[in-house]
């Protein structure tokens, strides 16, 4: 039998003020499983993550967290069940060093052994960090600050990012996810995270508009372009 799915979202409806935005979006993610979300700019991407995290309402449709409906519960109470959002914002401590920020959450141990670079830029404060630096600071932080995640959601993981790093934060999200957290990670690079992804889905214009295993992607990147531009 099937694991009970992480999360499921079931005709899924969404969008701001009278501008709806999701349409009838049905989407699975399972426990182990990373799940890339592909799509154009203004596919509804970010809408759908943040609906999913609890930041948006549904206006139709349901959204079942391990097994069950979670309705309107609330951001806080969602993360208490073990969702963890990660935004594309980039949230580190600006003001505080890197050493401050990880022993805040408890993370030394971790970030040393996730992103080496970290344990290099103890001293530095967070804004002046480098984006990439920013992002694997973020990634630890949210991976540390989540009690015990078991759904990881992550918008643009890599935007701007050089390619190095943009690949060891897919490997650190592969890795996360084989200790049993299912993730649903938002990467415009889709052949990078196509090569860590279990399944895909594309979305165009609030809808899903194909889903499958990543490996059919893998040998279609073609394919998949032509489904961004038409
Ligand atoms: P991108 O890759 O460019 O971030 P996306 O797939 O994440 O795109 P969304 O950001 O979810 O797409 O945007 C989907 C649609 O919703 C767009 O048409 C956008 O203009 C609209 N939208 C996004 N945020 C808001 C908002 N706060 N108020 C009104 N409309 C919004």
């Amino acid at each position: 039998a099937l694991a009970e799915a992480a999360l499921e979202a079931r005709g899924l409806s969404a969008g701001y003020g009278r501008v709806q935005v999701l349409r009838d979006v049905d989407l699975t993610v399972r426990p182990g499983e990373v799940v890339a979300l592909l799509g154009p700019n203004g596919a509804g991407k970010t809408t759908l993550l943040r609906t999913l995290a609890g930041y948006l309402r549904p206006t139709g449709g349901e959204i079942l967290l391990f097994g069950a409906s979670c309705g309107r519960l609330p951001v806080y109470k969602r993360c208490r069940q073990g969702v963890s959002f990660m935004g594309e914002e980039r949230h580190v401590f600006p003001g505080l060093t890197v050493r401050q920020s990880l022993r805040l959450v408890r993370a030394q141990g971790e970030a040393a052994e996730l992103f080496p670079t970290l344990t290099e830029r103890a001293g530095h404060r967070g804004a002046l960090l480098s984006g990439g630096e920013q992002q694997m600071l973020a990634l630890t932080l949210t991976l540390a600050l989540a009690r015990k995640p078991r759904l990881l959601l992550i918008d643009e993981l890599s935007l701007g990012l050089a390619p190095l790093v943009r690949e060891r934060l897919l490997d650190t999200v592969r890795a996360t996810a084989d200790t049993g957290v299912g993730v649903l990670v938002v990467e415009q690079n889709a052949r990078s995270v196509l090569e860590r992804a279990d399944r895909a889905y594309v979305m165009r214009r609030g809808e899903v508009v194909r889903e499958g295993p990543a490996e059919e992607w893998r040998g279609d990147l073609d394919g998949l372009a032509s489904l961004y531009l038409s």
